[in-house]
């Protein structure tokens, strides 16, 4: 077999065989023999001809054995073990705040996540701006995990080492946007570990890696066919990603906000909404609660009491963190002030998310280091009235801040003289 042939067959729109996915994936990301361009030329043909449902299976399937299996439910059958992942989106700190307050419950969160990609940020690259050391063999984790409920990892050469080359690979070569490479990412983490119940969080809109309900429907399809083949139940969320979520996009500055959601401060709507909805459902699911609003309740005592609060600094220290509020010190900010009165409007949160990658928050080559003091501030939201002169958004970061950054990002807002219409945070469970 070689890779030249395998490129040339997808770059004809040919299905590829369970053979020809394998080698690819087992010669590219194990044995090293396939070099990154070649790689990319591939991953190229992936994005612009597809991959079917089968294909898909077997690029997941192959993640999957080049992989240690992590087993956190032996001697603990009892616990829930929840695994949620999203597919990305701008200012998507659900995860961080998820974990630790589902552990409140005796809910363990175990899951690996992935680092930024594209215009959306990543889990493990927020987790690194507070030193959380996501890397951790198989034996600390299951200590961690008993003393914590709250655990999240990185790919590594271990664990699903395949994501983690072709995943950095997608992220500077703009392949990201593939439906089979997407499912294949997201869904070979979650079979590596046996948790109980997986959600996934598909995230629709400008700010999403899929940006209309059509798409999301369909990948939504996909993943869950990809799941039957390999014999696992999910359960997918799709959810509005038509607007930066909550009001921080960047690295310190979400885990800021994570941070002070947990103690009941702050709190965007949207973002509650989103946290509240997946944790009440999750409640509800694992039999902690038996009525909605029991749960709800649940959810406002653990907060108002600092119990949430006190879980994610437990977590982060396990995990060899340390954080605190003061470690978001930024030495360039610049305010974008309004213009007139009127109410806010965001217009395209991928634009948002890129102009937080030029702040610093992102990377444009695989190497290249984050700048985790960098990100944006929606001071207001969209819908939000402002007035005149009032700050609407602020940019941060540890380099001057260039005129031609803040021009993009005056350019993408307006001020309307009435509120737009919304969509609701969940649109469709799967
Ligand atoms: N999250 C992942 O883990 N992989 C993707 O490809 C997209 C989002």
């Amino acid at each position: 077999m070689n890779i030249l042939e395998i490129i040339n067959k997808k770059k004809l729109k040919q299905e590829l065989s369970e053979q020809e996915i394998d080698f690819f994936v087992k010669e590219y990301t194990i044995t090293k023999t396939i070099p990154d361009y070649q790689a990319s030329a591939l991953l190229m043909a992936i994005r612009l001809n597809g991959l079917n449902t089968y294909e898909t299976f077997y690029l997941t399937k192959a993640f999957v054995k080049y992989s240690e299996h992590y087993d956190f439910k032996k001697g603990y059958e009892d616990f829930s073990l929840i695994d949620k992942h999203s597919s990305g989106g701008v200012g998507d700190k659900v995860t961080i705040i998820l974990g630790p307050l589902l552990a409140c419950f005796n809910i363990r969160t175990v899951k690996i996540s992935g680092r930024g990609l594209g215009h959306t940020g990543g889990t493990i690259d927020k987790l690194d701006a507070i030193n959380v050391t996501t890397n951790i063999n198989h034996q600390k984790y299951l200590t961690l995990a008993n003393k914590t409920k709250c655990i999240i990892m990185s790919q590594t050469d271990q664990l699903v080492p395949s994501d983690k080359m072709i995943y950095a690979l997608r992220d500077v070569t703009s392949t990201v946007d593939s439906f089979g490479l997407i499912a294949a990412s997201i869904l070979a983490k979650k079979f590596v570990i046996n948790s109980d119940y997986i959600f996934i969080d598909l995230k629709v809109g400008s700010g999403a890696l899929v940006t209309n309900i059509k798409d999301a429907i369909k990948l939504a399809k996909l993943m869950s066919d990809v799941a039957k083949l390999m014999k696992r139940k999910i359960e997918i969320n799709i959810t509005n990603m038509s607007q930066p979520l909550g009001k921080a996009i960047g690295n310190l500055i979400e885990i800021n906000e994570a941070f002070d959601f947990l103690q009941g401060k702050n709190q965007a709507p949207d973002l509650k909404a989103l946290i509240y909805e997946f944790t009440t459902e999750i409640l509800l699911q694992t039999n902690t609660y038996e009525t909605r609003l029991a749960a709800i309740n649940a959810i406002d005592h653990v907060i108002n009491n600092n119990q949430a609060r006190d879980s994610f600094l437990n977590w982060i220290k396990a995990q060899n963190g340390n954080y605190n509020e003061a470690m978001f010190k930024p030495k360039y900010k610049y305010e974008i002030k309004a213009k007139k009165d009127g109410y806010v409007q965001f217009l395209d949160a991928k634009e948002v998310g890129l102009i937080a990658l030029e702040l610093g928050a992102g990377r444009h080559y695989k190497e290249e280091k984050i700048d985790f003091q960098a990100g944006i501030y929606l001071n207001q939201q969209t819908n939000d009235k402002v007035h005149k002169n009032e700050v609407v958004a602020t940019l941060y970061s540890s380099k001057p801040i260039e005129e031609d950054v803040i021009k993009r990002f005056e350019k993408n807002y307006n001020i309307n003289q009435r509120k737009i219409k919304l969509s609701k945070p969940i649109i469709k469970t799967i």
